[in-house]
């Protein structure tokens, strides 16, 4: 048969969901990985024939091909997630610093799915996320956000940003820790990433006193700062500019994956077989056995002939014999029944 090829975007893990193993990580374009074998080619009467048997009336089926369950899993290849409470200004920021048009509105829910822009800052180029649905879902109890947040677990940075302007109803710096504490239940090895606090909406800030405590206690902690306007673009060329720079220092985490895939049908191999005695009748069992009967075609009387071939090559009927076969005593393998004649 044809090969099939099955498109997926990059990004893409493929999961065998027997063994709940990642067996390959799709992450460049034109990447490719196949997910299960066909089986082994059947042969054609022209195959056997030889210089006595010109027209070999027998043929061998092909084995049946691999059979395995997978799941697709599409990650987001963002390097940099936008992290913050709804309405802070992610999509906005996104939207003044890349070419993406996020969806923004003065409500909170605008995000539905995750945008991504591409930022080209002192010469490198990023991913950049908005990454939805955290604290809508999770602090609010609507549930939105876990779904949200695998499509983050690559991000290598986060910019978490904050509304200062001091009209959201909720002190900065409660804001920021919040959202922290959220990352830290729901996804732990996200809220060790390293963080850049980007204090926005900046152009209206109405509580000096209020963000300047923010910026203290910010700094205090440890966090680069950087105090912006998405709207206005103030600082935001700086902060992609230290964002590119901190970036490029992070290295690219690999996922762990185990591609070696356990082989659904192994091809016939050693011949391995075991023989049994069921009052009169002697069955033979085994996977090599099955394997074998799969490949011919019983239809045909000189592909039994075939058959009877291979058990004896492979030291079937000898085993028998030794067993004290004796002429009319049945054989059994798998449905097949026969009565044996040396
Ligand atoms: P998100 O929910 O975090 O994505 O926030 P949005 O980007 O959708 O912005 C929410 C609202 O805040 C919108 O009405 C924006 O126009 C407004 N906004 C965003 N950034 C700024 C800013 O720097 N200054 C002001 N004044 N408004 C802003
Ligand atoms: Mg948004």
């Amino acid at each position: 048969g044809e090969d099939l090829y099955v498109r997926v975007p990059a990004g893409t893990l493929v999961r065998d969901v027997e063994r709940d193993a990642l067996i390959a990580d799709l992450k460049e374009h034109g990447q490719t990985f196949i997910v299960a074998r066909g089986g082994r080619g059947g042969f054609g009467n022209a195959h056997f024939a030889t210089p006595t048997r010109q027209a070999p009336r027998f043929a061998r089926n092909g084995l049946p091909g691999e059979d395995r369950t997978i799941a697709l899993e599409l990650k987001l290849l963002a390097d940099v997630g936008l992290l913050g409470f709804p309405n802070v200004g992610k999509s906005t920021l996104l939207s003044v610093v890349s070419a993406a048009r996020p969806k923004i509105a003065d409500y909170h829910f605008t995000t539905l799915t995750p945008n991504l822009g591409v930022v080209s800052a002192v010469g490198e180029s990023f991913v950049l996320a908005d990454i939805p649905g955290i604290i809508e879902g999770a602090s609010e109890g609507v549930g939105l956000g876990l779904d949200f947040l695998r499509h983050v677990d690559r991000t290598r940075l986060l910019i978490h940003v904050v509304d200062v302007s001091g009209l959201s109803g909720q002190d900065p710096l409660k804001a920021f820790d919040t959202i922290n504490e959220e990352l830290k239940k729901y996804r732990p090895e996200l809220a060790d990433r390293p963080q850049i606090v980007a204090a926005n909406k900046s152009d209206i800030i109405t509580n000096q006193e209020e963000y300047d405590a923010f910026c203290a206690e910010i700094q205090k902690r440890g966090y680069p700062l950087f105090t912006i306007s998405a709207a206005t673009k103030k600082g935001t060329d700086e902060l992609m500019a230290y964002t590119a720079e901190r970036l490029s220092q992070i290295p690219v985490e690999e996922i762990e994956i185990q591609p070696d895939l356990p082989e659904v049908n192994l091809p016939v191999g050693e011949p391995t077989f075991t023989v049994r005695r069921d009052n009169e009748t002697y069955v033979v069992e085994g996977d090599w056995v099955l394997r074998v009967m799969g490949s011919v075609n019983f239809d045909d009387y000189e592909s039994l002939g075939y058959f009877q071939r291979v058990l004896r090559k492979a030291g079937v009927i000898d085993k028998l014999e030794e067993m004290g076969i004796e002429e009319g005593d049945m054989v059994r393998i798998d449905s097949l029944e026969f009565e044996y004649m040396p």
